[in-house]
Parts: structure tokens; sequence; C-alpha cells
């Protein structure tokens, strides 16, 4: 792909003190618990994560994500392309009872003594931005009303097209 992979696993503690920033991409197929809502697993996610120390000393990471993903249409059951797109303000902690003190304003991350799994960072945002149900787009969708069967073939491969790039397009042009 054109975006770097991601590193597997991150310290994010030790990112923050450098104040470090990545983006790359990761493969869907390794988002194992983002899988079970997808149709299928191909594709990537890509994201950019900034990780620093605040004025309060919270080892904050600062993650923007999107992916292009496949789901099935609750209404006539074949695949639909969906953009989902992520954005978290994380503050990193060692247990469960240190999240319950976080100021409102940040979501938790509990990192013990071992690193961070990345894919598991992001895919536990992504999974709150899917639609609960995904359906195609009224005109797109064979069992809306007003299509006859013939026209639809034809005209759903023109409008469902995928468009893998344009996420990586935006990412790029942020560069
Ligand atoms: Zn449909």
């Amino acid at each position: 792909m054109l975006t770097e992979p991601l590193p597997k696993k991150i310290d994010p503690r030790k990112l923050a003190r450098k104040g470090a920033g990545m983006r790359g991409s990761i493969p869907l197929s390794e988002l194992h618990h983002l899988r079970d809502y997808l149709a299928n697993d191909e594709g990537n996610v890509d994201a950019s994560l900034e990780f620093y120390r605040d004025e309060e000393g919270f080892y904050v990471i600062d993650a923007t994500m999107s992916a292009s993903v496949t789901m099935l249409c609750q209404r006539c059951l074949e695949e639909v392309n969906l953009t989902v797109n992520g954005e978290c303000h994380l503050a990193v902690v060692w247990n469960e009872d240190k999240a319950k003190s976080l100021p409102t304003h940040f979501e938790p991350v509990v990192v013990g003594e071992d690193e961070l799994v990345t894919a598991s960072l992001l895919e536990e945002e992504l999974i709150l931005d899917l639609p609960l149900i995904a359906y195609h787009q009224e005109d797109e969708c064979k069992m809306s009303k007003g299509y006859s069967t013939g026209e639809f073939a034809a005209e759903v491969e023109e409008t469902r097209k995928p468009n893998p790039f344009d996420v990586l397009a935006n990412l790029k042009s942020d560069n």
C-alpha cells in the first residue's frame, strides 16, 4: 500500500515523553474484533497518532483513523461499502481504578507493563463508529422501492464502487 505499516505494538508513555507522532496503516485482517462486524476483511485502516504529556501530566494519545469497510446491507443482504472515520482523545492509565478518576474529556486506555497493541487501540474506536445497521443508499439498494430488477444490477455496479484511495489521498494531502 501507499502508506507505511504502523508498528504492531507501541509504548505510549515513552512516545508521549518524546512527543512523538506517527501515521500509517494496519490491515483490517489484523483487527480481529472489528472483523466480526464486516462482510470481509479486505482493506486497511489508516491512522494518525499523536503522543504527548499534557500540562497535568497525563500521557495523551490523540488518534484519528479512517477505513473503507464492507458490511451487509440489511435490506437486500448484499455488500455495501462504507467509510468509517474515528477520532479519540485518550489518556493512558495503569488500571481500571485510575480510568474511573480521569477527567471526563478523556477516554481511558489501560496500559500496564505490557506494550499497547496498536490494532486493539484502533479497532475499539472503529467499532464504536460503525453503523449499528448498514444500508445502501436508497437509490443503490436492490430492495428499495422504484427499482425494476433488470435495471438494478447495472446501476448498483455503477454507483457502489469502493473508493479506497480517497482515504489515502486525504492523508497524503495533509503532509
Ligand atoms: Zn441494499
